[in-house]
């Protein structure tokens, strides 16, 4: 049965919204690959933003398997290098269902690209339908075309099921002017604006998915999924990030 127990909950200011990470958030410190501790760890943050009964939609990149950019540079076709960069976003999606279902969540892992055996295709008035029995939706294999990225496909992904808003969880807890890994008077921003973060390049996102964002008023929240209970906390109002509106 999916959990719906909303009594007592703190309101949660999105009803339904949509995790971004980066495939190199699944590797750990491992420098390649999945780091299952680190998938379950994640996994538990979903889970808490889950128990508030908020709908949750995630997209993950495979930036730590395989990126097509990277192929391309080393004299591969750069199609062929996408689309294994798209397949790359698959087995993360799959081991993220994993984690989760261990947390007894439900979920779908939705490929752009179909794959009956391993996972369901995209269509989206079924996609929809999960959210609302509150199943967590996994959205693999990007937009399906070469030459995109995750985060265009979080974004498109984030507008075709209504998301409220986007959540990307990074290493740092917003966007700053400069990375505040090196530099100590790195200054946080609490809130920018879509054209701000395109002509500064704040690498929130790439300029098209900042662009698509922007065109469709869908707000981009930046925040530290190094945080335990960060991504929650955003959702009941507390907590430190940018929000890119
Ligand atoms: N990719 C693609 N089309 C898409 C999404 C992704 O071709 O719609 C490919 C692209 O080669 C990309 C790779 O998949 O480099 C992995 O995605 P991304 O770089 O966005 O992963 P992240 O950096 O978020 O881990």
């Amino acid at each position: 049965m999916d959990g719906d127990a909303q009594t007592a909950l703190p309101a949660v200011k999105y009803k339904r919204v949509l995790l971004k990470i980066s495939g190199e958030a699944l590797m750990g410190t491992q420098g390649f690959g999945l780091h299952p501790p680190t998938v379950a760890r994640i996994a538990q943050e979903v889970k808490t933003v889950h128990d508030l009964g908020v709908e949750i939609c995630m997209v993950i990149g495979g930036g730590n398997i395989f990126r097509g950019l990277q192929g391309s540079a080393q004299g591969m076709e750069r199609t062929t290098a996408d689309y294994m960069g798209m397949l790359a976003t698959v087995m993360n999606a799959l081991a993220m269902q994993a984690a989760l279902e261990q947390l007894d969540i439900h979920t779908r892992v939705i490929s752009a690209i179909p794959m009956d055996q391993v996972c369901e295709p995209y269509i989206r008035r079924r996609a929809v339908r999960h959210l609302e029995k509150k199943r967590v939706c996994i959205f693999a294999a990007g937009t399906g075309n070469p030459y995109f990225t995750t985060d265009t496909a979080a974004t498109l992904r984030a507008n075709e099921m209504a998301c409220q808003a986007i959540f990307k969880g990074t290493k740092v807890d917003g966007v700053y002017d400069k990375d505040p890994k090196k530099f100590e008077d790195a200054k946080r921003y609490d809130t920018v604006s879509y054209d701000e973060a395109l002509a500064k390049r704040l690498g929130v996102m790439d300029a098209s998915a900042i662009a698509l964002a922007r065109d469709n008023a869908l707000p981009i929240i930046v925040f530290s999924l190094d945080e335990p209970g960060g991504f929650r906390g955003i959702l009941a109002g507390q907590g430190t990030y940018t929000i890119v509106k």
